[in-house]
C-alpha cells in the first residue's frame, strides 16, 4: 500500500516502532512528564509564547474545532467564517449548531480569497475570525498575513485551523497574531489518527474561554488547561498516540522545522513539474507545501482514483461534492520519497 493522502500518510518507521508497545497507565508523574514536554515542544514548533495555554484533546481535528467554537465563542460574539470549501463549511456549521452569530466569506471554487473579499465586510463589527488557513478540501492557502492585519485592524480574535498547513508551510502564531491555533496528528506530524490540540495564547484564553459557562463535558478547554497544568487530561488520552507525539516532536525539532517545510516544498516542486508535463492541470490559487491539487478537464479523476487504488494499492486523495470528478488531491507530507513521485507519475501516465 502506497499512501499519497493527507491523513493518515505514510508513518515513519520510528513511529511504528513506537506504536509496538504495551500502553503504559497515565496518571502518573512520567506520563505527566511525557505531557508536559509534548507542551513545551508544541509551543517552540508553533512559535508561541510559554504562557499559551495547551488543551491536548482525544479525538480528531475536527473534536478540537467543536471545543474551540463551543469554548470561546457564544450569543454575544459576531464572527466571520472564511469557507472556500468543505473545512470552511465545517465551521459554519458549528456556528449554526452553537447558535454563533456569524458571517461566511463564501468563496466558489477556484476563487482566490483577497483583500476584496475582507473589504466588503470591514464596516461590520466582528469579535473573531474563524480561518483554515489550507482549506484542504481545495489545496488553497489563504494569506495570513493578509487576514492578520484585518483582525488586528478591527480588533477580531483571529482562530486559525492550521491541520493541514503546520509543518509545511511558515506559521509563526505570536509573529501572526493568531491568536488561537488547531492541529491534529494525523496529517504532517504522521501519527495515528486521534489527538487534536488546541494552542491558545494567554489573553485569548483569560477573555473568551476562562470565565465561560460550560457547554459540554468532554470538549470542555477550562478542564483540560487545568489539567494540563500538572500534565494531565480531564479523561483517558489516547495515551499510544502521546507517546508517538513526543517520539515524533523530539525528532522534529532535533532535524530542524525549516529543513522539514524545505523538503516538503521541494516534494512539491518537484511534483508540480512532472504533473504539467505530462499535460494535467494545477489550479492556479496559491498552494500549501502539504499537496498538490490536480485538475481534470475530461471529469475522470474519480475513475483514476478507483483505476490507481485497484490495480496497484496506490492511494491519493479523491475529492467529494461537485470536485470528485474533476479533481485530484496528491499528499506530500508523511514518510515520503522522491522515487514513490516518479512511479506515481508513471503509472498516471500509463492511465491517462
Ligand atoms: C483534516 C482536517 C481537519 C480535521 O478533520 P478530521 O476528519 O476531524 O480529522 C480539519 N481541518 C482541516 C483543514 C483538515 O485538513
Amino acid at each position: 500500500m502506497r499512501l499519497f493522502t493527507v491523513g493518515p500518510v505514510e508513518m515513519f518507521e520510528r513511529t511504528l516502532e513506537v506504536r509496538n508497545k504495551q500502553i503504559p497507565y497515565f496518571r502518573c508523574q512520567e506520563f505527566s512528564d511525557v505531557m508536559l514536554e509534548i507542551e513545551e515542544r508544541l509551543k517552540i514548533l508553533l512559535k508561541t509564547d510559554i504562557d499559551s495555554k495547551c488543551a491536548i484533546i482525544t479525538g480528531s481535528g475536527s473534536a478540537a474545532m467543536e471545543a474551540v467554537v463551543s469554548n470561546s465563542l457564544d450569543e454575544s460574539d459576531h464572527v466571520l467564517v472564511i469557507d472556500g470549501g468543505s473545512f470552511g463549511a465545517r465551521f459554519v456549521q458549528l456556528c449554526e449548531i452553537y447558535k454563533i452569530p456569524h458571517d461566511v466569506v463564501k468563496l466558489k471554487y477556484g476563487e482566490i480569497l483577497s483583500e476584496e473579499h475582507l473589504k466588503a465586510y470591514e464596516a461590520n463589527e466582528y469579535t473573531a475570525m474563524l480561518v483554515n488557513v489550507h482549506e484542504t478540501s481545495t489545496g488553497q492557502l489563504y494569506d495570513l498575513k493578509m487576514l492578520s492585519e484585518f483582525c488586528e485592524k478591527k480588533k477580531m480574535k483571529l482562530i486559525v485551523d492550521a491541520i493541514s498547513s503546520f509543518l509545511s508551510d511558515e506559521y509563526k502564531m505570536d509573529e501572526m497574531k493568531i491568536d488561537c491555533t488547531i492541529i491534529s496528528s494525523h496529517k504532517a506530524l504522521a501519527l495515528a489518527p486521534g489527538l487534536s490540540m488546541v494552542m491558545m495564547n494567554a489573553s485569548f484564553y483569560e477573555e473568551k474561554v476562562k470565565n465561560k459557562p460550560v457547554k459540554n463535558l468532554y470538549l470542555n478547554l477550562n478542564e483540560h488547561v487545568k489539567n494540563m497544568e500538572r500534565g494531565q487530561t480531564p479523561n483517558t488520552p489516547a495515551v499510544g498516540i502521546c507517546y508517538e507525539m513526543l517520539d515524533m516532536l523530539r525528532h522534529i525539532q532535533e532535524k530542524g522545522i525549516q529543513n522539514i517545510i524545505r523538503e516538503t516544498s521541494a516534494r512539491a516542486t518537484k511534483f508540480r513539474s512532472k504533473i504539467k508535463e505530462i499535460g494535467l492541470e494545477i489550479p492556479n490559487y496559491p498552494l500549501s507545501n502539504t499537496l498538490t491539487p490536480v485538475y481534470f478537464k475530461d471529469g475522470n479523476a474519480f475513475e483514476i482514483y478507483e483505476y490507481l487504488k485497484n490495480n496497484y494499492d496506490i492511494y491519493v486523495t479523491p475529492s467529494g461534492g461537485a470536485l470528485k470528478d474533476k479533481l485530484l488531491r496528491v499528499g506530500h507530507i508523511g514518510h515520503m520519497k522522491d522515487e514513490y513521485y516518479d512511479d506515481l507519475i508513471m503509472k498516471m501516465r500509463e492511465v491517462l
